[in-house]
């Protein structure tokens, strides 16, 4: 396996700059999700150090070799697609064996790959049978065990799991998790889902507009987002963010205010600090819903809201509530007696608030 090290790269088409001077490594084993919504540039990013569009500028280098003028064929590299692209008249077996025919591989090693990459996915039972006679999830598993056969240095995935229903895109995810922790491998892998690169991804590249945005593993992407963007990206439901102005408490303290509402909400020295060091006085307060408590009657430092939707999901209860004219999301426990248009107070816990530069949407550090 090897690093994959993509530094200032850069692909225009016309005056669109679809890769806006990404730079990212991808440790030799690593599992890399590149997530952001549609059009932001990630399958380009992935099709680029595939070798299957030329790069504007920058270089991409995998192992020890630059490989920015090698063709797909020579960078070592093997892709998994989200349609599969397996061979409809191959049985399975013949679809894993293609990729080695065509290297001229002898046959003796062809049928031990084919016959390891096929016990690695447990797929033995399905190797005489053609793709249409398998499901989502076996084909994709096929298509998996195409790219093991080669015995590629990194294995770059599309979308591989978009084609499959709910239940079997969760049984994948842990079955790719896997692949990647028995083998080893280096990956690289495009998803639009950010609770799919949570939960497989070592770290996850978020981009948006072409531009990386943040490159850190999932739990600090989570717990620290550099700006709202990525705020509001990661995480189900979405963190809430309510546009706040700075003030100033009787007692000198940096408070936030609502503009709209005229309250206060009173913060901890660190976030009286970070709100103080802002260059905006446009401050947008960012919360993840389980750092907010709702609260039936008045209680000090929490701020009036009224309830707009109730959500019951069985395990937890969603509501969701306006906060200055915001909408915020906030979990409950089942059970908890609350309904559309009724008064509540939210409690934001000071520990986990993300205040953010309302002008620049920078994090406030
Ligand atoms: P999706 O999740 O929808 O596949 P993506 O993040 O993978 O999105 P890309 O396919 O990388 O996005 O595309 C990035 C941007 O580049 C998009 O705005 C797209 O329209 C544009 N783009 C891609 N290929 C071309 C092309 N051949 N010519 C012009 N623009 C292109």
């Amino acid at each position: 396996m090897a690093q994959v090290v993509i530094s200032d790269l850069v692909k225009r088409y016309g005056a669109f700059n679809a890769v806006n001077h990404v730079s990212l490594t991808v440790e030799d084993g690593e599992f890399v999700a590149l997530v952001g919504p549609s059009g932001c540039g990630k399958t380009t990013t992935l099709n680029l150090v595939a070798g299957l569009i030329p790069i504007t500028s920058g270089d991409i280098r995998i192992g020890d070799r630059v490989v920015n003028d090698l063709d797909p064929k020579d960078r070592d590299i093997a892709m998994v697609f989200q349609n599969y692209a397996l061979y409809p008249n191959k049985t399975v077996y013949k679809n894993l064996a293609f990729p080695l025919q065509m290297r001229k591989s002898p046959k003796a090693q062809i049928d031990a790959k084919v016959r390891e990459a096929a016990r690695v996915l447990d797929i033995t039972h399905l190797l005489e049978r053609r793709p249409r006679e398998l499901s989502g999830g076996q084909q994709q598993r096929v298509a998996l065990g195409r790219a093991l056969v080669r015995d590629p240095r990194v294995f770059l995935m599309d979308e591989p799991l978009s084609n499959l229903d709910a239940k079997l895109r969760v049984q994948m995810r842990s079955e790719i998790k896997r692949f990647h922790q028995d083998l080893g491998a280096t990956v690289i892998y495009v998803t639009h889902d950010q609770l799919e690169a949570v939960t497989m991804a070592d770290k996850m590249a978020v981009m948006n507009g072409g531009f990386l945005q943040q490159y850190a593993a999932p739990a600090e992407v989570f717990a620290d987002p550099v700006n709202m963007f990525v705020a509001s990206f990661v995480g189900s439901p979405a963190m809430s963010l309510v546009p706040l102005e700075a003030g100033t408490a009787a007692d000198g303290s940096a408070v936030l205010r609502s503009p709209s509402e005229g309250w206060d909400l009173p913060l901890s020295p660190l976030n009286a600090r970070k709100v103080e060091a802002a260059k905006s006085d446009r401050i947008v307060l960012g919360a993840r819903h389980s750092a907010i408590r709702l609260h039936k009657s008045a209680v000090p430092s929490a701020v009036p809201s009224r309830v707009y939707t109730v959500e019951p999901t069985g395990d937890v209860t969603f509501v969701q509530a306006f906060v200055s004219g915001a909408i915020v999301n906030i979990s409950l426990p089942p059970g908890v007696p609350v309904a559309p248009d009724e008064p509540v107070w939210l409690e934001f816990d000071q520990e986990r608030l993300h205040p953010f530069d309302g002008e620049t949407e920078s994090a406030l550090r």
